[in-house]
């Protein structure tokens, strides 16, 4: 069986939601995992936040905004006035929820409440649209198995038993559709795997149901050798092993969820990423195979902190940097990049809740000092370290002042540290040297 995900333009427009029902009505069974509509949960982000800054007024509008564009949606989709009804009626409940919830107090778990609703509406829709067009298809509902555990670790054994019990326990269907992104935690409450989790909900139920193939279906084709919203001129590359594929996702290529990739590569299943405006395009194919050698493609991850810790007792001291890395696992704080010398450690953080505990202890024995405001540019491919041409995407020196680079740490990748307010032209510099100058060679 497949997993099949789309994600929030391909159920974005009536248009594109009669694509996916054309591109999932095949014959064969599946599990197809759909995002909330395309703004919809940028807008329950906002209501949250309204609701936060305690500006009620302001998220009764956005709410009454919101709904007013699912109004049209479902009287688009549906022909029959019993179904628009009944549909209508789920949507209104929807948004009397969340009306509701504007006048609790503002916590993690309301957040969690209020970001949940996109994918509940746009799969409740999206079934009764294809029970509509005479497709068998059912609901699985996410929050009756898909859970995480107390380190936000996806729960496997758990997912995989009530994954299955709830298909058993279903009357069978051709097609079954769940929400992405959604799930509960380990103490039973709504969570969520994280803004544009709902790929990594796909490579999660990939591996427990052991899938063929995961396919994660969005409004481009493919993992592009830069990223297209900053860089012209980019292109879709057609194969890239697993390792090369997490390493982008995890550095910035918003096309997947940063950790999408690990749960396909663990059960070794394929995940191929395609356009859901342009099937019959190949995509990318993730896979165990590498195909060729050297800098693949380029992406970025921002929100970066830089810090640097000196110390004239690092000169000839061994133990220093286990010091330094104990402050950073007693803050469960992962570091991404690190670069030494004798006198000093510079290293990068992504999150930093507890940076403020973390220098306190750091200045116990060090100099500290932080950057904030820093994105990472990461090149990935198979052997890049070794590959020929390479030493081109040091040109980028010329033009760019760059604060640390993370060079040999893996066979895959090449990271560089530059500010965030650089970040564009350093994509744009090193896509000229890496790609378009050996292409005129
Ligand atoms: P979905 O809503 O389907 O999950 P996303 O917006 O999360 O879609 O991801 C697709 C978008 O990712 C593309 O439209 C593109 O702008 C962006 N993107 C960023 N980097 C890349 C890349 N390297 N390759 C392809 N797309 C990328
Ligand atoms: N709807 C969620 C988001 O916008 C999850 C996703 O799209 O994958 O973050
Ligand atoms: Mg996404």
């Amino acid at each position: 069986m497949k997993v099949l995900k789309f994600g929030g333009t391909s159920v974005g427009s009536i248009k594109n939601i009669k694509s996916v029902k054309e591109i999932i009505t095949d014959g064969d069974k599946k599990i197809v995992v759909l995002s909330a509509m395309s703004g919809t949960t940028n807008a329950l982000v906002e209501i949250s936040d309204y609701i936060k800054a305690k500006d009620i007024d302001a998220a009764l509008n956005c709410i009454e905004v919101l709904s007013q564009k699912y109004i049209v949606v479902i009287d688009e989709l549906f022909e029959n006035s019993q179904l628009k009804q009944e549909v209508g009626n789920y949507i209104d409940a929807i948004f009397e929820y969340l009306t509701s919830l504007t006048s609790e107090k503002h916590t993690e778990l309301l957040y969690n409440k209020i970001v949940s609703q996109g994918e509940l509406m746009s799969t409740y829709m999206f079934t009764k649209f294809l029970n509509q067009e005479g497709v068998n298809a059912r609901l699985l509902p996410a929050l009756e198995f898909m859970r995480i555990d107390k380190t936000n670790d996806p729960d496997v054994f758990y997912i995989k038993q009530n994954l299955q019990r709830i298909i058993d326990e279903a009357l069978p269907a051709d097609i079954y559709i769940t929400q992405g992104f959604i799930c509960l935690d380990a103490y039973g409450n709504v969570a969520n795997l994280q803004r544009g989790g709902s790929d990594y909900t796909a490579t999660i139920i990939g591996g427990v149901i052991e899938a063929d193939e995961v396919q994660i279906w969005t409004d481009i084709d493919g993992m592009h050798n830069n990223d297209p919203r900053f860089v012209k001129n980019t292109h879709a590359i057609s194969n890239l092993s697993f390792d090369e594929a997490a390493e982008l996702a995890y550095f910035g290529a918003k096309i997947l969820h940063p950790q999408t990739v690990m749960p396909a590569q663990e059960a070794n299943i394929p995940v191929r990423l395609k356009n859901t405006e342009d099937p019959e395009s190949y995509g990318t194919l993730i896979s165990q195979e590498t195909h060729g050698d050297g800098i693949k493609a380029i992406a970025a991850k921002d929100n970066i902190t830089a810090i640097k810790i000196k110390s004239a007792r690092m000169l000839l001291a061994h133990g220093f940097l286990k010091k330094v890395f104990e402050i950073f696992e007693k803050y469960e704080t992962s570091i991404d990049m690190i670069t030494t010398s004798e006198i000093a450690v510079s290293l990068t953080i992504d999150n930093d809740k507890n940076l403020a505990a973390i220098i306190e202890e750091l200045e116990k024995f060090s100099l500290v000092e932080v950057d904030n405001q820093q994105s990472i540019i990461c090149l990935v491919g198979h052997s890049v370290v070794k590959h020929h041409e390479t030493h081109r995407l040091f040109k980028v020196l010329q033009d760019i002042s760059v604060r640390m680079i993370s060079y040999g740490g893996s066979n895959n990748n090449i990271s560089l540290l530059v500010n965030t307010n650089d970040k564009i032209a350093t994509l744009q510099h090193l896509n000229k040297y890496v790609f378009e100058d050996v292409e005129a060679l």
